[in-house]
């Protein structure tokens, strides 16, 4: 059944299909972090789909969640209508958001993805400021949808300004730490700030704590603060896309709580819906200027996916998950920092929680074109990367990979993985890097 399912698929299926190219499973059946596929494997999911799935696969709490509306006879769609089921949600996500920004907040439900809501924050803003240009990031991911997309640097027909965003690694400039966060910082400042850069006055700037598909690049705290700073100062709505790095993910409740900056939009989705499509903006009321049925659609009250997202909501706030993130992820940090050491192919490892990242690097190039904070870097190496993959899943690990080469092998296990599958992660994915180098 196995073969005949991935060749039958291979065949129907789009040629832009992504993740299934790559990952030839068939998966049957889970349970927290570990995947069954047809043909009787088993997998550990270091991709919690992309970083949906904060509490791993079929978490007790959220199949029960989902069983006791269905079990309540509610109507499972009701447009955006007011239900019990969405009060309760939407009381649960308040109670975890920044204090500053809950206390005068609204919030609107969007659709089944992260791209729709990343479009309702843009023509939030727009409808709000009256202005229409967008500042974005390099390395920036915001979703497939045309406005989404030309934020993340696709080509579409929607006006973006980009700007450079600090790396610890490949910064921009090709100087990494402070000093690159604080040349991005000052590019940023001549951009909105000199005629003669060209640039309009922007609705909004858009960025995520820690990007994620650009190949997880954590935002310097210093620099988020900055960033807060000239938008404040300019009176340019910052949006955070959240999208990736909530629900404790990276070691903070929200990611934005690890510089303290409040943003006057946030971007959510993924695991706010527990394993199923939810996706919501919350933003300062002084904002909400758009007219009444300025925005609409038909998939915004998911009944299941908001009861499913406020038990993991919840589980994660009481359980402390966000804590747990935060240690466990800095302790496979330190796992991969020093096998870094024994091996001259891992450029860099980087990422903040249960959201890491390995760029993989060919030492052999000459000459190295890099420059970082401790010198010269190789370049990066996805035909290495790709090979590594490979060999993961061999060994039964899955992981995906991401960054502007393809060359950054990307961890984001579920924020309940125990002690043993951490190790066992980190343990599995050295063999198979020594394999790969072979
Ligand atoms: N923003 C970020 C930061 C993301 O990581 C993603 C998805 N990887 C999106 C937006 C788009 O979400 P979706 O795929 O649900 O449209």
């Amino acid at each position: 059944a196995h073969e005949g399912i991935l060749r039958r698929q291979a065949l129907r299926e789009s040629a832009a299909r992504t993740y299934a190219r790559s990952l030839p499973i068939v998966p049957v059946r889970a349970r927290g972090m570990t995947i069954e596929g047809a043909d009787g494997r088993r997998y550990l999911d270091c991709l919690s789909g992309a970083g949906t799935l904060a509490l791993g696969h079929n978490h007790p709490v959220v199949l029960e969640a989902i069983r006791k509306v269905i079990d309540s006879g509610a109507p499972l769609h009701v447009l955006d209508l007011a239900t019990p089921v969405k009060d309760a949600f939407t009381t649960e996500l308040f109670a975890t958001l920044p204090r500053e920004l809950a206390d005068n907040a609204r919030i609107q439900f969007c659709g089944p993805a992260g791209t729709d809501a990343v479009e309702a924050a843009f023509k939030l803003v727009r409808a709000a400021s009256g202005r229409s240009e967008l500042l974005a990031f390099t390395g920036a991911y915001h979703g497939m949808t045309a406005g989404a997309l030309a934020a993340s640097g696709g080509a579409t027909d929607v006006r973006v300004t980009r700007l450079p965003f600090p790396q610890n690694y490949r910064c921009p400039f090709g100087v990494g730490g402070e000093r690159g966060a604080d040349l991005a910082a000052r590019w940023t400042e001549y951009l909105l700030d000199d005629p003669k850069s060209g640039v309009p006055a922007p609705a909004a700037m858009i960025l995520e704590p820690v990007q994620g598909e650009g190949g997880v690049n954590p935002a310097p705290d210093g620099w988020m603060r900055r960033m807060r700073e000239i938008t404040q100062e300019r009176s340019i709505a910052l949006i955070a896309d959240e999208v990736q790095t909530g629900v404790g993910r990276t070691g903070t409740y929200w990611a934005v709580e690890h510089s303290g900056i409040v943003p006057d939009v946030m971007v959510l989705s993924k695991a706010i819906g527990g394993s199923l499509p939810l996706a919501v903006i919350v933003y300062r009321a002084e904002l909400d200027l758009w007219q009444p049925g300025a925005h609409a659609g038909t998939f915004r009250g998911n009944q299941l996916a908001m009861a499913a997202g406020a038990a993991t909501l919840a589980y994660v706030r009481e359980n402390g998950l966000a804590e747990r993130a935060g240690t466990l992820g800095a302790r496979m940090l330190a796992r991969l920092q020093a096998l870094a050491a024994d091996h001259p192919s891992i450029g860099d490892v980087r990422g903040r929680g249960l959201m890491i990242g390995i760029e993989l690097a060919d030492p052999e190039a000459e000459p190295p074109t890099v420059t970082t904070e401790n010198g010269s870097a190789p370049p990066p190496d996805p035909a290495l990367a790709a090979v590594v993959q490979q060999e993961c899943l061999r060994r039964g690990l899955i992981v995906e990979l991401g960054g502007r080469h393809n060359a950054v092998v990307r961890l984001l296990p579920p924020l309940t993985l125990t002690d043993e599958q951490a190790t066992a992660v980190v343990d599995r994915l050295a063999d198979a890097l020594r394999a790969a180098e072979l």
